[in-house]
């Protein structure tokens, strides 16, 4: 059977949930401000879970606030779980169909039936973009529709999700990452965007903190997780490709970077003995990408800020200190770029005479994508007969979180200009319609094959 997705179903969803949170920049471009766990985003959710009832599905949200439409693979003779008793202040449509923690009770008596997940997020970074996030949670769900419509039964649950907090204003990843067990709890004393935030947000989701860790899903009981994203850079539309097959998601390492030389007057100290820590540090800025440009093909290095000590017109900086990010799209790359950083650091140190402090500070592993998840996705691509290529991912994506899990995959379509997280983020209509049929055709491979 050779299955499309609805496009005009597609851009009804897609418009309504661009019309959630909208505003407009100064020159007329729409854009959608959806933080995580705000009104808007809230609102966002809801109309999700609206919309994939009104289709029939089954709909569910668990402990980490992700919410799901299911598309059971023995529908029609299965009896509706009984519903679970109303937490006290909780909303009912956030827990009728709430499904129970881990082991217990519920789906004991077909465990051997996987669930493919589909997904992507509704939350957005302020006065970000439409695309980024929407446009996978509205394809997974129109894929959904599709099987349903065409009557066609899988070997497994299809279930598109909308994770909470992709972006970041509060912690980043954590719907997904509870949902996948890598959520630290230590994370939730430090989230990006402040404790505050974070308890506020989940106060008017009605989650509560301590159980968000019950999001876990039992990693046999899926069967990959497929994730439709618009690229958010310049490749595919540079090369006029229309499909980017994922190959990995790229890690991440941070560093604090302090150089210590001596304050001093910068008119009376001779210039050749200078012990100046501005210097090493804008040496190793500029250096660093040198190195990067010439020996690290498909990686990355930035350095986000600089602060000088004293700091003033007329004192040699004493002390710099620089924050020091690189990304790499494996571990093994990641950890050459490392050396070769850090190496690079001392040697400025000691051109300079300088001391070097160097400080860890976190960062993220990279992600491959399944082979057999390219695979599939390669085959939806030619099956629609669109141009493909492989590339990783320089952003962070809740794929992520689920790779180490479940086997996972990932399909780009093409940036308007490679700009994201901006009002003037766009994709073609079209590209986005074949995004969503990649979505749909690489899931039926992904489910055959499970
Ligand atoms: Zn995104």
């Amino acid at each position: 059977m050779t299955l499309f997705v609805n496009p005009d179903r597609l851009q009804a969803d897609f418009d309504a949930v661009s019309a959630i949170g909208a505003f407009e920049d100064e020159d007329g471009h729409r854009g959608v401000d959806r933080p995580a766990l705000s009104p808007a985003h809230l609102e966002a959710r809801a109309w999700f879970l609206a919309r994939a009832r009104e289709a029939g599905l089954e709909t569910r949200v668990d402990a980490a606030g992700n919410h799901s439409a299911i598309l059971r693979a023995d529908r029609g003779d299965l009896t509706p779980p009984a519903p679970l008793p109303l937490r006290e202040g909780g909303r009912k449509d956030e827990l009728e169909t709430r499904t129970p923690p881990l082991g217990e009770g519920g789906r004991k008596a077909e465990p051997e039936r996987r669930t493919l997940l589909l997904g992507s997020h509704l939350d957005s970074v302020p006065k970000g973009g439409r695309f980024d996030g929407a446009l996978g949670v509205v394809a997974a769900l129109e894929a959904l529709r599709t099987v349903q419509e065409a009557g066609l039964r899988l070997p497994v649950d299809l279930e598109a999700i909308d994770f909470t907090d992709e972006e970041g204003t509060l912690l980043g990843e954590l719907g997904s990452g509870a949902l996948a067990g890598s959520l630290a709890p230590e994370a939730l004393q430090r989230p990006r965007g402040g404790r505050q935030r974070l308890a506020e947000g989940l106060a008017r989701a009605g989650l509560d903190e301590r159980r968000l860790f019950e999001a876990r899903r039992d990693p046999a009981s899926l069967a990959g997780y497929l994730e439709l994203h618009i690229e958010q850079g310049p490749r595919l539309v540079q090369s006029a490709i229309a499909i980017g097959v994922v190959t990995g998601i790229v890690g991440i390492t941070n560093y604090q970077l302090i150089y210590r030389g001596a304050a001093n007057h910068s008119g009376t100290t001779p210039m050749e003995s200078r012990r100046d820590a501005g210097l090493g540090a804008s040496t190793f800025a500029l250096t660093a990408r040198e190195l990067v440009l010439r020996d690290y093909d498909g990686c990355a290095v930035n350095v986000g800020q600089m602060r000088f000590e004293p700091g003033a017109f007329n004192i040699i900086p004493g002390l710099a200190e620089l924050a020091l990010e690189f990304r790499a799209p494996d571990s093994k790359r990641l950890g050459e770029l490392e050396d070769a950083l850090l190496t690079l650091a001392g040697l400025v140190a000691r051109q300079y005479g300088l001391g070097l402090d160097l400080e860890p500070r976190g960062g993220c592993l990279p992600a491959p994508m399944s082979e057999r998840a390219q695979a599939a996705i390669a085959a939806a691509a030619d099956s629609l007969a669109l141009t493909r290529t492989n590339l990783p991912s320089g952003a962070g994506h809740d794929a992520q979180s689920l790779a180490p899990i479940t086997p996972s995959g990932m399909i780009f379509i093409p940036s308007r200009d490679g700009i994201s997280h901006s009002p003037r983020e766009f994709s073609d209509w079209q590209a986005c319609v074949d995004g969503a049929n990649v979505l749909l055709r690489a899931a039926l491979k992904m489910a055959e094959t499970d």
